[in-house]
């Protein structure tokens, strides 16, 4: 297997999802119509995204064995991910998002239980192998001293660091001076300049506050109004791709595996921002989080 240019540092989770007819009330059993069970977790999906848009990436995580977890990362390798750096403690439970979905996708309800996620340990990050990567790629549903060590071992690695702040953890702003890239949603965004002190703002404050705090570009994400990026250069916004959204869970990590695919290939920050946002809309366009993410020529194909 070649080695990987862009290492993601996350959270695997099987997403156990059940459709009602509407959310139960506390006691209440219900009849549900349906039930699927998938790949989940913001770490897994980022992966994922990348590997289909053919980036060599690989994925440091931790995926207990029980409960089938051996299959968790079957599929992630299916999917042309490096799972070399995946741990399989054989006693310990994988992650596990449970949602109920209420009618017409207008209500869910999730209770997520971190599993072995949550007991990803700092030696696991010491032992990471760094050479050779141009990016490390974390997100917040792992303990965030491993991403903490992980990002300052990359820093003197020389290897450039994207932290995806969500979902929002007290704390994380302790992270922001080892950031090179900074993504976040408009209410992580508030959150995070909240816990600083500030106060409420738009999205360009709002990213350009952040970017004081240590990374050098910020991005703000804003669902079908598209994004808003802060660097050296200044401030400007990319309007969305119009599509009709069928599904936009997921959107976020599409988006980063997306940015960070192009980022890494040396495309110029213009560039990878309609080729992240390109993806995004296909995603959002078809039902699911990992099944809705686009292949490479999907996205050449709507970028003609
Ligand atoms: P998150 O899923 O993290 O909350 P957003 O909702 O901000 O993130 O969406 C991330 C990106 O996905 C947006 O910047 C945009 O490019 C794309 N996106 C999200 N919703 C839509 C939509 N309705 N139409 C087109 N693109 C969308």
């Amino acid at each position: 297997m070649s080695v990987a240019e862009i290492l993601v540092l996350g959270s695997v989770n099987r997403d156990l999802i059940v459709h009602a007819p509407r959310l139960p009330l506390p006691g209440e059993t219900l009849r549900g119509q349906r039930f699927g069970s998938c790949l989940g977790g913001k770490g897994a999906n980022q992966a994922v995204a990348s590997a289909r848009l053919g980036a060599k990436v690989a994925l440091a995580a931790r995926v207990g064995l029980l409960e089938n977890g051996a299959a968790m990362v079957e599929q992630l390798k299916g999917e042309g991910v490096d799972t070399r750096a995946i741990a399989q403690p054989a006693d310990e439970v994988p992650g596990v998002a449970l949602i109920v979905v209420g009618a017409e996708d207008a209500e869910n309800q999730i209770v997520t239980v971190a599993g072995s996620n949550g007991t990803l340990p700092l030696a696991q990050v010491e032992a990471l192998e760094l050479a050779g990567l141009r990016w490390l790629v974390a997100q917040q549903e792992l303990p965030l001293e491993s991403i903490a060590r992980a990002f300052e071992r990359a820093h003197a690695a020389g290897v450039k660091t994207l932290l995806n702040a969500a979902p929002y953890r007290p704390g994380c702003e302790s992270l922001l001076p080892r950031v090179d890239l900074l993504v976040v949603n408009a209410l992580e965004a508030q959150a995070l300049v909240t816990t600083l002190g500030g106060g409420a703002a738009e999205p360009e404050a709002l990213a350009q506050t952040l970017r004081a705090k240590g990374p050098s570009a910020v991005l703000v994400s804003l669902g079908a109004e598209g994004l808003c990026w802060v660097d050296a250069q200044g401030t400007r916004r990319v309007p969305a791709r119009r599509v009709k959204a069928v599904d936009t869970v997921g959107a976020g990590d599409t988006l980063v595996g997306a940015l960070v695919t192009a980022l890494a290939e040396g495309q110029a920050i213009e560039n990878a921002l309609s080729f992240a946002q390109a993806a995004a809309a296909i995603a959002v366009s078809r039902a699911g989080v990992q099944d809705a993410m686009p292949h490479r020529d999907e996205v050449e194909q709507l970028l003609k």
